[in-house]
C-alpha cells in the first residue's frame, strides 16, 4: 500500500531537497546556527501562523491554526547531527568534514517541515498544530531544555507525538508499542589513580592496569548476579585509556561506557552496585578510583492511549498489516522519554528499510520514507482534532 494523499505526494520533491539541504549541513547538539536559520526560514515561507525561536537556546516551535477552534497537539523533531566522518561520495553528503546526520535527523526535521506546508495550506483541523523542532537530541539535553523554556505551558499542549526512523524495518511499515519502548541512557566515567613506575617492579607500584581490568569483569557481574533477569540491563564498557611505553606501569587510568535499561528499579540496582565495585576494587588494589554516574535520560514510556491513536493514524495510511502495536522495546535512548513525562503522547518508529544502522558513518535516513512521515504528521493531527467533532 502507498501513501493516498495527492497534495502530500506532490510536495515530495521540495521536502526531500530539505533534507538533502539539512544532510549536507549536519550540526552538534545546541551549536546549530545554520540548520535552525534554515528550517525557521522554510517555515516563513510556509506561512505559519507563529514562530518561536531559541526556545531550548536553538530550538524552534511553529504554531499552524486550524479552521476551527480546538486543542493543542504537539509534534516533535529533532535537528542535530552526530560527530562522525561521512564517506558516502552522495551529493547530498555531508560538507563537514567529521559531522554528519547519522541518525536520519535530517529526515525527520524535513518530514516535519513536509507536515507543516501541507497542514497551512489545508488548515483542515478544528485546534492548534505545535510542531517542534528539537536541538541536542544527542547527548540527551535539548528537549529538558524546551521544556525548561515553558514549551509545554506557553503553547498548551494537551498531547505530543515524536517520530524515529528505523533501519531494518521496511519501508512503509511503522511500529510502537504502549508503556517502555526506549531505555534510560546513562552515561559513566571511572578515573583510576595508581602509583606508576618501572614495569619490572610491580611490586612498588599501585597498577591502575590491573584495577581497570577487575572493574571491567566486575560490573558484569551486576547484569547476571544483582538484577532480576526479566527486567535486566545492560552495562557497555566502551573506553579503557592507560598507559604509553612497554617498560612503565602507568599512573593512571580512565574507563567509560554507558548503562541502558527500562526499569527504574534496574536503574537503581546497577549505579548502586557500581559505586560498591568500583570503591571495593579500588580498595582491593590500592588505588583512588572514582565513578562519574550521569543520568541522561529516563526510559521512554509510551502512553497506552496515545499508542493506540498513533497506531490508529499509521493504520488508516498503511493499514494493519503493515502497523506493529507490539514492538519489542529498544536499548536506544531518546530525550523524547522528557516530553512523555510532562504529557500523555507516543513515539512511534518509522521503517527506513535497508539502510545501514543509526550511528554508523554508511546510514542514511530513506528518502522513500518521506511521503509516510509527512502522511503520519498529517493524519494525526487531522485525526486528534477533527472539523466534525
Ligand atoms: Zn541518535
Ligand atoms: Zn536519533
Amino acid at each position: 500500500m502507498h501513501p493516498t494523499n495527492n497534495r502530500i505526494a506532490d510536495l515530495i520533491p521540495e521536502i526531500r531537497a530539505w533534507r538533502h539541504w539539512l544532510h549536507q549541513n549536519p550540526e552538534l547538539l545546541f551549536d546549530l546556527p545554520k540548520t535552525s536559520a534554515y528550517i525557521a526560514e522554510r517555515l516563513r515561507e510556509i506561512g505559519v501562523d507563529a514562530l518561536h525561536e531559541n526556545v531550548g537556546r536553538t530550538g524552534l516551535v511553529a504554531v499552524i491554526k486550524g479552521n476551527a477552534e480546538g486543542p493543542a497537539i504537539a509534534l516533535r523533531a529533532d535537528m542535530d547531527g552526530l560527530p562522525i566522518h561521512e564517506p558516502s561520495q552522495a551529493d547530498h553528503a555531508s560538507r563537514t568534514p567529521g559531522a554528519m546526520h547519522a541518525c536520519g535527523h535530517d529526515g525527520h526535521s524535513a518530514m516535519l517541515l513536509g507536515a507543516a506546508k501541507y497542514l497551512a495550506e489545508t488548515r483542515n483541523f478544528a485546534g492548534t498544530a505545535v510542531l517542534i523542532f528539537q536541538p541536542a537530541e544527542e547527548g540527551g539535553t535539548g528537549a529538558r531544555a524546551m521544556i525548561d523554556d515553558g514549551l509545554f505551558d506557553t503553547f498548551a499542549i494537551s498531547e505530543v507525538y515524536g517520530m524515529h526512523n528505523a533501519p531494518a524495518m521496511p519501508v512503509g511499515k511503522f511500529g510502537l508499542r504502549a508503556g517502555p519502548i526506549l531505555a534510560a541512557t546513562d552515561f559513566f566515567y571511572i578515573d583510576i589513580d595508581g602509583k606508576g613506575g618501572h614495569a619490572s617492579q610491580p611490586h612498588h607500584c599501585a597498577d591502575p592496569l590491573a584495577a581497570a581490568n577487575a572493574i571491567y569483569n566486575a560490573v558484569q557481574t551486576i547484569i547476571t548476579r544483582s538484577v532480576d533477569p526479566v527486567r535486566n540491563g545492560l552495562i557497555s564498557i566502551t573506553s579503557i585509556q592507560a598507559g604509553e611505553a612497554n617498560n612503565v606501569i602507568p599512573q593512571t587510568a580512565h574507563m567509560k561506557g554507558t548503562v541502558r535499561n527500562l526499569y527504574d528499579d534496574t536503574r537503581e540496582i546497577i549505579e548502586r552496585r557500581m559505586r560498591e565495585i568500583v570503591a571495593g576494587v579500588a580498595q582491593t588494589h590500592g588505588v583512588r578510583a572514582k565513578l562519574t554516574y550521569d543520568r541522561l535520560c529516563p526510559v521512554t514510556i509510551n502512553h497506552e492511549r496515545e499508542a493506540d491513536l498513533a497506531a490508529d493514524a499509521a493504520e488508516r495510511i498503511v493499514g494493519a498489516d503493515n502497523v506493529d502495536r507490539h514492538q519489542p522495546a529498544r536499548l536506544g535512548g531518546e530525550d523524547f522519554s522528557y516530553m512523555l513525562q510532562a504529557k500523555p503522547g507516543a513515539m512511534i518508529f518509522i521503517g527506513n528499510g535497508d539502510t545501514a544502522r543509526l550511528h554508523h558513518p554508511d546510514y542514511d535516513f530513506n528518502d522513500d520514507a518521506l511521503p509516510y512521515g509527512v502522511e503520519f504528521w498529517a493524519r494525526i493531527v487531522e485525526d486528534r482534532l477533527p472539523l466534525d467533532r
